[in-house]
């Protein structure tokens, strides 16, 4: 403090650099101010049916449906698939608790099997030695917006009859083979929560691609009734049809999200325009040894979801992170892996040995990237993670 005056830069460089920071597009209010008008602020207004036609036709999904979460449309998946107690769903370990747990909400078992070294995601080499005549499905997680070997995906679950449900919680404009994710297996789930690409606070979406399961989607989603079928004016009443709960979220989320959705293509853009110039920057510590940066296959068009780094070892990870601190950087580490954890050991089983995600964990670390940070910001993350004393 006593020499800032003596050093002009202090300022600046003492200020904190957030891990996150919100974008919003401009529009936002004014659509919540028009469904206000509309009179119609429950769920499946006309926000809500133009952020469907939205996603129905930019993701190619048979049909889309606004969630209060990724985590609702989770649970919506493992309710439309049936999952029985005992049945077991293959997943990845390294991912959100989510993803298992709506299915430990229907009894299912989550059975984790390794991630790849390079995409950190699903290892599809190890999928095929951990079905067993229990296992109903594959989750997969597009990790960092980066998408899974699907071909070979989908190749084992036809060979093996089990449905696949993409968490492409983190995958919203990405592509695989130029298919958009969320739009390849039976089933994907998108997420709006604030520290997504595209955003409405709280917010998620069911991507439908079997048209077989649209319908009972739309009674699951409506706390178990046909409500949806009845304000078409396809029956003359609503009833109690099937399980379900209250999915939906109210009309003034999805005129939030609407307005975010618009813009996806040049938020998209925006944020690959900053992964790239942190990829550009960190070249010469991955040479130096001292780090390394994410993996894109030719196969993926990301959307630039998070940037990471993987330190050399889990022991270089403390100091990185305090150095981070005391420089007021908010740079995180991700998971806990879930079959560390006290419920996964409670609720899940593990395939195999987990090597791969045990050190990926313990190793990785997360840069801010948000909408509007600039170069000399980038700079300082990167010049403190080429401080790194091994
Ligand atoms: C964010 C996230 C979720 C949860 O999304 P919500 O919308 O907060 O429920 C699930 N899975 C993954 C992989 C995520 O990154």
């Amino acid at each position: 403090m006593s020499n800032s005056l003596n050093r002009p830069l202090a300022a600046a460089e003492s200020q904190s650099i957030a891990f996150n920071r919100l974008h919003l597009t401009g529009r936002e209010m004014r659509y919540i101010a028009e469904a206000r008008v509309a009179q119609h602020l429950s769920g499946d207004g006309v926000f809500t049916k133009r952020c469907h036609a939205w996603l129905e036709e930019n993701v190619g999904c048979a049909k889309a449906l606004l969630t209060h979460s990724c985590t609702a449309a989770l649970e919506m998946s493992a309710i439309l698939l049936d999952i029985a107690p005992g049945d077991e769903i293959i997943m990845p370990s390294y991912t959100f608790t989510s993803t298992a747990n709506a299915f430990v909400l229907r009894g299912g078992v989550p059975v984790f099997v390794d991630i790849r070294e390079d995409t950190l995601n699903l290892d599809e080499r190890l999928i095929e030695a951990a079905i067993t005549p229990r296992t109903r499905a594959i989750v997969v997680v597009h990790y960092a917006g980066v998408g899974c070997e699907m071909d070979a995906i989908l190749d084992i679950a036809r060979r093996h009859g089990l449905k696949v449900v993409e968490d492409a919680a983190q995958g919203a404009t990405a592509r695989y083979k130029g298919r958009p994710l969320g739009s390849i297996g039976d089933l994907g789930t998108l997420s709006f929560h604030e520290t997504k690409n595209l955003i409405s606070g709280e917010g998620g979406a069911l991507l439908i691609n079997d048209p077989g399961l649209s319908e009972r989607a739309e009674i699951i989603r409506e706390k178990g009734t046909d409500r949806s079928r009845f304000f078409r004016g396809e029956v003359d009443k609503y009833t109690w049809q099937d399980i379900g709960s209250s999915y939906l979220p109210s009309d003034l989320l999805a005129a939030f999200l609407l307005a975010q959705l618009e813009d996806a293509e040049s938020i998209t853009a925006e944020r690959l325009r900053i992964w790239s110039l942190y990829h550009d920057m960190l070249e010469p510590l991955e040479h130096a040894g001292q780090l390394r940066r994410p993996v894109v296959p030719a196969a993926c068009e990301h959307n630039a979801h998070l940037y990471y780094v993987l330190l050399p070892e889990a022991a270089d990870r403390p100091g990185a992170l305090a150095r981070f601190r005391e420089n007021g950087v908010n740079a995180i580490f991700h998971y806990v892996p879930l079959h560390e954890s006290p419920a996964g050991q409670r609720f899940c089983r593990v395939h195999g040995d987990l090597r791969v995600t045990t050190e990926t964990a313990e190793r990785l670390i997360r840069l801010p990237l948000w909408y509007g940070i600039n170069a000399a910001a980038q700079e300082r993350v990167v010049a403190l993670l080429g401080a790194v004393q091994r």
